[in-house]
């Protein structure tokens, strides 16, 4: 069975998000095998977003998971095509671009503040699965 790693953005719980985030998945029939609030290290901010290194905005991504401001709600979902399926309910990268319907569609407008992330692949669902969830905390 597939999983892909979810993390709901600080600016996501800030913005009180995370109820209507979660109805979404497990209304299209998704199951929650992990869920913890956390205020991510520099260290594992920087190891989730390894391959934009070099990008302009990331130094200040990695600024705007750690802030403390408000904690990632880091989440492991399971079910048939989850990697793909999850990266449609969320929508494109720039909430702009994203259709109405998607998360990013209906509740932003900012490619900095986009409130959620969704693994893009199997192998990046495993690497980040592994970096934010130790063993024992996944059903
Ligand atoms: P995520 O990995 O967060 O699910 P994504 O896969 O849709 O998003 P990536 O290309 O992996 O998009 O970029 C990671 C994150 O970096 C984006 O979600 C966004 O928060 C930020 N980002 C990407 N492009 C820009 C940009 N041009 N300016 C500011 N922030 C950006
Ligand atoms: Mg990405």
């Amino acid at each position: 069975i597939e999983r892909t790693f979810i993390a709901v953005k600080p600016d996501g719980t800030q913005r009180f998000l995370i109820g209507e985030i979660i109805k979404r998945f497990e209304t299209k029939g998704y199951k929650l095998v992990a869920i913890k609030a956390i205020v991510p290290s520099r260290t594992l901010a920087e190891k989730h977003y390894e391959d934009l290194k070099g990008r302009p905005f990331f130094n200040g991504l990695v600024k705007y998971m750690t802030s403390g401001a408000a904690p990632v709600i880091a989440m492991v979902w399971e079910g048939k095509d989850v990697i793909r399926q999850g990266r449609r309910l969320i929508g494109a990268t720039n909430p702009l671009e994203a259709q109405p319907g998607t998360i990013r569609g209906d509740f932003c407008i900012s490619v900095g503040r986009n409130i959620i992330h969704g693994s893009d692949s199997f192998e990046s669902a495993e690497k980040e699965i592994g970096l934010w969830f130790g063993k024992s905390e996944v059903i």
